[in-house]
């Protein structure tokens, strides 16, 4: 009789290469960015030297052809370091989201020949990326952007605050999106890349936040930012198309950073709950407890399994956006649900910063912000639906 079972496979069965990969990251993890965790989120301030071992251990080029000194991957390659450091520090996991899944990728995507020779070879090893698209009076209507460019010659001047800008601190490159005919509204948003130190750019004030403290979000000044002509990122006029499409593939990430996060306050939980004794026992013993955190195990596994296939939906080159927007809402409220349960798991204990629960709840919050709101979410998700 003819088999009828399919050879697809199980969206959490990895690959040899993808298991190898996630074993490395986690490992890194482990031994090199925990010990520091408490202490730089304490400080608000990321170790400088943790940023150069990302590149060294090949984490800032995972999509980059390997001609570049990329890894060649895919973005699920992206989505297991992204969740793996996440795991221990949600801070540490979006300066490799944010340099993969935006500014790598936008390269890749809309970048001439000439720009991936003249950036790869640095973004893979030790030039590290930002995207620049918010502003103080444009977030989620980010194109009512009021930065400007003005042709002066062969090149550009740009003129405009940007606000937010994650790895603002640490950054060589930016991707920086400017009006470049106001007169045609969006139409005339255009994508460039900035280098830190193009005469007329500056790194502004630093954010002092709730949570994913150890990561810099800055303001960015640009008076009359010189930028070379050969710096246009697409065509001009197309900034909008190249800013939706690249956050598309970036939510995917934001939804890897939210499930590692997530997973991290399960497992917190899951140990302290065997180890904490009331009413004379482990309170795992009760019922109540073990309810609490198997609906957590569900919520996450839910989680995972809408962030992994938008993942492998990009990475078979099929549509993705819908699944994109779905898993970054979804991830995002899950983390926020499970980061509370583990909290409330910890007791008071929970509400001390001697305990990593709180962290872990601060952290979660972000998910539900950058990279487009919940509502925002929604409104991608019901556009797909009503067309
Ligand atoms: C820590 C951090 C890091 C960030 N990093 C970056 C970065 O690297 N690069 C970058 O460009 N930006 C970055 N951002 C900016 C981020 O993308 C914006 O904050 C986000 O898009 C929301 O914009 P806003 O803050 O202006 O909020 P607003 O747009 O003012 O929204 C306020 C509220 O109104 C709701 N709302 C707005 N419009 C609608 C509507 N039409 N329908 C329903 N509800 C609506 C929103 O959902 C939200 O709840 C970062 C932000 C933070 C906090």
């Amino acid at each position: 009789m003819q088999d009828l079972r399919t050879a697809a496979s199980a969206l959490t069965i990895l690959s040899e290469e993808e298991t190898m990969f996630r074993e490395a990251v986690r490992e890194f993890a482990e031994t090199e960015v925990k010990p520091h965790v408490h202490a730089m989120d304490e400080a608000a301030q990321f170790r400088p030297d943790l940023i150069p071992r990302f590149f060294e251990l090949g984490l800032m080029g995972i999509e980059v052809p390997e001609q570049y000194g990329g890894a060649g991957g895919g973005i699920f390659l992206s989505v297991l370091a992204i969740e793996e450091i996440a795991r221990v520090d949600a801070s540490a996991a979006i300066y490799v989201d944010v340099h993969n899944t935006l500014v790598t990728n936008a390269l890749l995507r809309w970048g001439t020949p000439e720009q991936h020779q003249q950036y790869f070879p640095r973004l893979t090893s030790g030039l590290l990326g930002a995207f620049a698209l918010s502003e103080p009076g444009s977030g989620s209507d980010a194109f009512a952007l009021a930065t400007r460019a003005e042709r002066k010659g062969t090149g550009w001047e740009l003129t405009g605050t940007k606000f937010w800008i994650t790895n603002g601190a640490e950054a060589g490159a930016f991707i920086v999106f400017a009006n470049a005919e106001p007169a045609k509204g969006y139409k005339g948003i255009t994508a460039f890349i900035v280098e830190r130190n193009f005469p007329g750019f500056a790194v502004g004030k630093k954010e002092n936040k709730l949570g994913i403290r150890a990561s810099s979000t800055t303001e960015l000044i640009l008076e009359q930012c010189a930028v070379p002509g050969e710096n246009v990122l697409g065509p001009v006029g197309q900034g909008y198309k190249i800013a939706i499409e690249t956050l598309n593939e970036g939510r995917i990430g934001i939804g890897a950073q939210m499930i590692g996060v997530a997973r991290g306050a399960l497992e917190a939980a899951t140990a302290y709950v065997k180890e904490r004794r009331q009413f004379g026992k482990a309170i795992a013993e009760f019922q109540g407890v073990q309810f609490q955190l198997a609906q957590m195990a569900t919520d996450l596994e839910a989680a995972r399994l809408m962030v992994y296939n938008a993942a492998r939906l990009k990475d078979a080159g099929q549509p993705f956006a819908q699944q994109a927007a779905m898993a970054k809402l979804f991830s995002s409220q899950v983390a926020d649900r499970i980061t509370s349960s583990c909290l409330e798991l910890f007791g008071g204990y929970g509400y001390s910063k001697e305990y990593p629960a709180e962290k872990y709840y601060r952290d979660a919050k972000i998910g539900t912000i950058y990279e487009g709101t919940s509502n925002m979410q929604l409104q991608t998700i019901a556009k797909g639906l009503l067309k």
